[in-house]
């Protein structure tokens, strides 16, 4: 059975898409669904030209701050907002990813991997979430600025291989949503990363497998021990079937603790036998 897309609600993506959409221009508005379904019977060079008018009318704009970019259309960040991002790079624990402020070998675990509280067997985060990874990721995830999938999964492409290769991924799985989450949210932020992630490695991704079947209150205020009790049993396996014995890559937007990550990899591999268990995400939250 083919669960592809199944964690995407198709009408409220399209109300947000539309209502994401300039207001004060109806009139681009009918040109630019006008051109998009004929721009195949368009010469190239007019739906050239139709695209360079369209950019400067409505140049791209910083997927932090929201201002145009008038210089490097690739995006997704301005120039000042690229300064604000906190890539992630060595030093940091072997594990869990997590960055040291100081040089110590990266042999080192940190003191939760010492104490082996992590059921994972390796995490990676592109960034910090500060700045404007924190800006974008909030545009994503509650502000409904799906488009903002690409260039975030784009970020997630280097570090996904190089974990894909250590442990030898067999399936992507997004981290779940409870279903009425899914139905507030309209989309759930993972499994849009996991998609584009996916066709990019070119691992298919497994939406149906691991689910959320317990409502859990958000994590946001918890401390660490509250977070774990909250999350605790909320996530159960529909089947192990396409997990036993293999190597998985969990995807999810931010790690914090990481008790939800935690969570869904316990289950994983205690009900699911599967064989390593990879968590790889865009941000996660760095001490100060
Ligand atoms: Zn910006
Ligand atoms: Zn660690």
């Amino acid at each position: 059975m083919t669960a592809k897309r199944t964690d995407v609600i198709v009408p409220s993506l399209v109300y947000r898409l539309l209502h994401t959409m300039p207001a004060n221009k109806p009139s681009l508005r009918r040109a630019g669904a006008h051109i998009q379904k004929g721009g195949h019977r368009l010469p190239a060079f007019a739906a050239r030209l139709v695209q360079e008018l369209t950019l400067f009318i409505y140049p791209p704009t910083c997927a932090g701050c929201g201002q145009p970019l008038h210089s490097d259309r690739s995006g997704p960040f301005c120039p000042g907002c690229l300064r604000t991002l906190e890539l992630i790079s060595e030093p940091y624990c072997p594990v869990c990813g997590v960055p040291y402020a100081t040089e110590i070998p990266n042999a080192h675990l940190c003191g939760d991997c010492l104490a082996g509280i992590h059921y994972f067997d390796r995490a990676r985060s592109t960034g910090s979430y500060r700045g404007a990874l924190r800006e974008v990721l909030h545009r994503f995830k509650y502000g409904g600025r799906t488009s903002l999938a690409r260039p975030l999964a784009q970020m997630l492409t280097a570090p996904g291989k190089h974990l894909a290769r250590l442990h030898k991924i067999d399936r992507i799985i997004p981290v779940p949503l409870h279903p009425k989450r899914l139905r507030q949210r309209g989309f759930n932020q993972a499994s849009l990363l996991a998609r584009r992630l996916g066709s990019a490695l070119k691992i298919s991704v497994d939406y149906a497998s691991l689910q959320r079947s317990r409502w859990t209150e958000p994590q946001t205020g918890l401390s660490r021990r509250q977070r774990a009790a909250n999350v605790k049993g909320a996530f159960s396996l529909k089947s192990n079937e396409k997990v036993k014995g293999k190597g998985i890559l969990v995807v999810d937007d931010v790690l914090t603790t990481g008790e939800t990550v935690n969570q869904c990899v316990r289950v994983l591999k205690k009900d699911g036998e599967a064989r390593e268990v990879a968590v790889l995400t865009v941000a996660r939250t760095v001490a100060e």
